[in-house]
């Protein structure tokens, strides 16, 4: 299955951006695009909003539903300044619980399940609060086994995610470290990979950040390198002012433009095919 490995289906932010295009809302722009990406080949999303992001399970499930694309939904807490009160009460024991709860019971009395533990994030430096939820994280994956996958603002300390999550005990064949492309350097690309971890090269299409020149010819120099088994695809579209009935490229955009950019650069069927379908799947398991 073509998989979205970062994706938001609804979200909304803009309480803390104060910026009214956070707010990713609107059900018939959103319904416009999923059935876009899906016309795109693409076959399941991996929905990374979680407890703070403005995370509407039911909404989203509805419009995967209506657009015929598989999805699954993710539990957690982001970043600072978007914890909720409780993140900050409750003990790092106590945060697991609460994930483990939503991986194993469901989340919100929707009959979804959380299938990862993501976005967790870290800001421009790593918070106490921010490391707090990474050790949560890593105790619910030790008694659930589901992946975790973070958010890196810029793309910086990686290195410093994989420390906090690798003394808490979790397993890092099962995590995701995520924006890798927003800092465009082979070298942590290849020390991070050493860990054992994946790379999210999941914001494509955001060319303010980095021209997808310049991602496309780094996931082929990696494939290069035999390490497009642990590369995952997604654009992270976050903004109404992305969506297509707004302006934007759309997710679409991945499939129907940077797909062939990497073609072009000499990316095989087999390595493509990796990313898209068969990492994810060995990942985030079968639908
Ligand atoms: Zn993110």
């Amino acid at each position: 299955m073509k998989t979205l490995c970062h994706e938001h289906v609804v979200i909304d932010l803009s309480m803390m951006k104060n910026d009214p295009d956070a707010q990713m809302l609107d059900g018939t722009a959103i319904l416009e695009d999923l059935q876009q990406t899906v016309a795109s080949g693409i076959q399941r999303i991996i929905d990374v909003t979680n407890i703070g992001m403005g995370r509407d399970v039911r909404t989203a499930k509805a419009l995967c539903e209506k657009a015929c694309v598989a999805v699954s939904f993710s539990t957690g807490f982001y970043k600072e300044p978007f914890f909720p009160k409780i993140v900050l009460e409750k003990s790092e024991s106590e945060l697991a619980a609460l994930m483990i709860k939503e991986i194993t019971d469901g989340i919100e009395n929707t009959g979804e399940r959380a299938k990862l533990i993501g976005e967790i994030g870290t800001g421009n430096e790593i918070s106490p609060t921010e490391a707090k939820v990474f050790r949560a994280a890593a105790l619910a994956q030790r008694e659930t086994g589901v992946p975790i996958y973070t958010h890196m603002t810029l793309g910086r300390l990686g290195l410093e995610q994989v420390k906090i999550l690798k003394a808490a005990g979790a397993d890092l064949e099962k995590v995701v470290i995520g924006h890798v492309d927003l800092n465009p350097e082979l070298d942590y690309y290849l020390r991070l990979l050493d860990h054992g971890v994946y790379l999210g090269f999941d914001t494509i299409g955001k060319q303010t950040y980095q021209p997808d020149a310049l991602r496309a010819s780094l996931i082929v120099k990696l494939s290069n390198r035999g390490y497009a088994e642990k590369l995952l695809l997604s654009t992270d579209i976050t903004r109404l002012s992305h969506l297509r009935r707004y302006g934007g490229y759309g997710r679409a955009y991945l499939m129907e433009s940077f797909v062939p950019m990497l073609r072009e650069l000499g990316l095989s069927d087999r390595d493509l095919n990796l990313m898209l379908s068969e990492a994810p799947e060995k990942l985030f398991g079968p639908f």
